[in-house]
C-alpha cells in the first residue's frame, strides 16, 4: 500500500495542478472581458461598453444634480494619412491620438472610440467652462504628428447637460452637430452646441 507521506504528496501534486489550471482559466476569462471592453488598437473603451458606462455616469449626475459634458471628436483629413502613408501609419497615428486623449482627460472621464477616427468623451460633473478647459488642455498637448510631421488636428463638438439636452442621446447628437459646425468653420476647431 501507499504510505501516508506518499498519499499526501499525491494530493499536493493534484491540488497544485488544479490551481494552476484554474488560474490560467481565470486569466483567459479576464483577457476575453478586456477584449470586449477595450478597443484593441487604442485601448479606449469600445462603443457598447462605453455607452453603458456613460449611461451610468449620466444617471449619477442627474441624481446628484450635476452638469455633464459630452465631447465629439473627429480627426481632420484622416483619410489622407491612410492614402499617403498606408494603413499601418494610419493605425499608428490613431494610437497616438488615443494616447493624447488619455493624457488630457481625467481617469473618471469616459473615453470611447466611437468609430473609425471618431471619439466621444463624457465628462461627469463638467459644465461648459470645465469642458472648454479640458478641450484646451487636449489642444495644448496636441494629438501627435502625421508621418509627414504635420500636427494631427481634430474638430470637436461640445454639448452640456442640462443646457443642450436631457438625455445622452440628445447630448451626443448635439455634440455631433456642433462638431459638424467646427468642420464647416474650417476644421481644427471646437464649437459649443
Ligand atoms: P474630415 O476632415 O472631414 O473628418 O475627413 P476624414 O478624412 O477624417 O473623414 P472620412 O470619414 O472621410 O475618413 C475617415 C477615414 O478614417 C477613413 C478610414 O479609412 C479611416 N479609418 C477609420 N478607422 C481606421 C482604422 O482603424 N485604421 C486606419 N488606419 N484608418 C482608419
Ligand atoms: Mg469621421
Ligand atoms: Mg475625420
Amino acid at each position: 500500500g501507499e504510505s501516508a507521506g506518499q498519499t499526501l504528496w499525491r494530493l499536493f501534486v493534484i491540488a497544485f495542478w488544479a490551481t494552476l489550471a484554474g488560474l490560467s482559466q481565470l486569466r483567459f476569462l479576464l483577457r476575453l472581458t478586456e477584449q470586449a471592453t477595450r478597443d484593441g488598437l487604442t485601448n479606449l473603451l469600445v462603443r457598447g461598453t462605453g455607452e453603458e458606462i456613460l449611461e451610468n455616469q449620466f444617471a449619477y449626475a442627474l441624481r446628484q444634480d450635476l452638469p455633464f459634458a459630452v465631447l465629439f471628436i473627429d480627426i481632420d483629413r484622416f483619410k489622407s494619412v491612410n492614402d499617403d502613408f498606408g494603413h499601418d501609419a494610419g493605425d499608428a497615428a490613431l494610437r497616438g491620438v488615443a494616447t493624447q486623449i488619455a493624457r488630457a482627460f481625467r481617469h473618471q472621464d469616459v473615453m470611447i472610440r466611437w468609430g473609425g477616427e471618431e471619439f466621444v468623451v463624457g465628462l461627469p460633473g463638467a459644465n461648459l467652462v470645465n469642458a472648454e478647459i479640458a478641450v484646451l488642455r487636449l489642444a495644448k498637448l496636441g494629438l501627435g504628428l502625421r508621418p509627414d510631421y504635420q500636427p494631427i488636428t481634430a474638430s470637436i463638438g461640445i454639448a452640456v447637460y442640462p443646457r443642450d439636452g436631457d438625455s445622452l442621446e440628445t447630448l451626443s447628437m448635439s455634440a455631433d452637430s456642433a462638431m459638424y459646425r467646427a468642420k464647416k468653420a474650417g476644421k481644427n476647431a471646437y464649437c459649443f452646441f
